[in-house]
């Protein structure tokens, strides 16, 4: 089932995407993970993105476009590269360490592209974990976010794959993951609403069950804001 033509950017109010979601048991744990590499076929976008420019009316054979279908298929391999890269990787390296509080790192900044216009939504993820003996390097929760953000995405897919991998994987008693985007299939096209942004969250473990503990982690998202 495709979501209508003008399918808004934040899938969390739109009544059919939920549906959909609920539907297909969509949750991160179906959410693809490859981890085969396998090559962009650069000809075959070259001759769709040529097809696209004719359809709309345009010559791609004036001199300002010769080299767009080729920089349109480098640009996509880059976008869409964490489609040939496991996250779980870096989940592997985890160590042991004493230490049983909330970790938290804050502005990770992340670019996707939305599935259903592929446009870009960017903005930037907040990640906190209770650990249950293994530690993560700090570093490698952005390479998580990087790997899961370059696929086509929707916001919430992101949100809970991330969130799942670290209780999968990394086996934390809590994680707390909140994305806030702005995506450009709002703001440039459609419903035109520039400066709305997208928030979507997911809490697993104990800041799912434990009210306070959930408390602590959102202050620590929002505490120090000036805005
Ligand atoms: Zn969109």
């Amino acid at each position: 089932m495709q979501p209508p033509d003008d399918a808004p950017a934040c899938g969390s109010d739109d009544p059919e995407v939920a549906a959909v979601r609920a539907a297909s048991g969509m949750g991160p744990t179906s959410a693809p993970i490859a981890s085969v590499a396998s090559p962009v076929d650069h000809a075959r976008i070259e001759r769709a993105v040529r097809e696209i420019l004719l359809a709309v009316g345009e010559n791609p054979d004036r001199e300002g476009l010769l080299q767009t279908p080729a920089r349109v298929a480098r640009m996509y391999a880059e976008l869409f590269s964490g489609l040939h890269q496991d996250p779980r990787i870096h989940l592997r390296t985890a160590f042991t360490e004493k230490y049983d509080e909330v970790v938290l790192v804050r502005d990770i900044a992340f670019h996707s592209v939305c599935e259903h216009h592929l446009l870009p939504f960017m903005g930037r993820a907040h990640i906190g974990y209770i650990p249950d003996g293994r530690v993560l390097g700090l570093s490698k929760l952005g390479r998580i976010v990087e790997v899961v953000s370059r696929r086509p995405q929707v916001q919430e897919r992101l949100t809970e794959t991330v969130a799942d991998l670290l209780v999968e994987e990394l086996g934390a008693k809590g994680v707390a993951v909140v994305v806030e985007a702005v995506h450009t299939c709002m703001t440039i096209r459609g419903i035109r609403k520039p400066g709305s942004e997208c928030v979507t969250s997911s809490m697993k473990g104990l800041f799912r069950s434990n009210v306070s503990s959930r408390a602590e982690v959102l202050s620590l998202i929002y505490g120090r804001r000036s805005s």
